[in-house]
């Protein structure tokens, strides 16, 4: 077995408990502004908070500001919704911006090509025994196709290949 198989069943391990959420976003945010990815209960309370009247706060379920007449016209004419649960393509590590969960979604190519700068970088600091970060990494080796990423992730198990096994 090479080091990348052998990184991957390790981390395979780690993140047995991680169970990522279907991806979703709000379909029909009135006047198109985009919101971003959540999980499914977290998109529904703020679909539900839009449907109420107000623009739901990203941080928690606080009511924010109340939509503006505009904007009542839009979601009475097109209703926000539950959109989504399937996985996605994203150009950020997919976690849902409410609850922090991780949430099922493809990186792009230059997300993997950054973020895999970003651990040889951080390389010594790396700590794969925590679940999370090894889920992170693991996504992000999901990922690997182009010459460049290849190119990345060899430099990544070059690094790694002491402090690992
Ligand atoms: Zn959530």
């Amino acid at each position: 077995m090479n080091l990348l198989d052998k990184l991957i069943q390790s981390l395979n391990k780690t993140t047995e408990s991680i169970q990522p959420q279907p991806d979703c976003w709000i379909g029909n945010y009135p006047n198109d502004t985009h919101y971003g990815d959540f999980c499914r209960s977290c998109c529904q309370k703020h679909v539900d908070t839009l449907l109420s009247g107000f623009h739901p706060a990203t941080e928690d379920d606080v009511k924010s500001t109340p939509l503006d007449k505009s904007e009542l016209q839009a979601i009475q004419d097109n209703p926000p919704f539950v959109d989504g649960g399937w996985g996605s393509e994203n150009d950020r590590l997919p976690i849902c911006i409410t609850c922090g969960c991780w949430i099922t979604s493809v990186l792009t190519d230059s997300t993997v090509i950054s973020e895999l700068e970003h651990y040889i970088q951080n390389a010594n600091s790396l700590d794969l025994s925590q679940p999370n970060q090894a889920y992170g990494l693991l996504i992000v080796l999901d990922g690997v196709y182009s010459e460049e990423s290849i190119a990345l992730q060899n430099t990544l198990l070059e690094k790694l290949k002491f402090s690992l096994f």
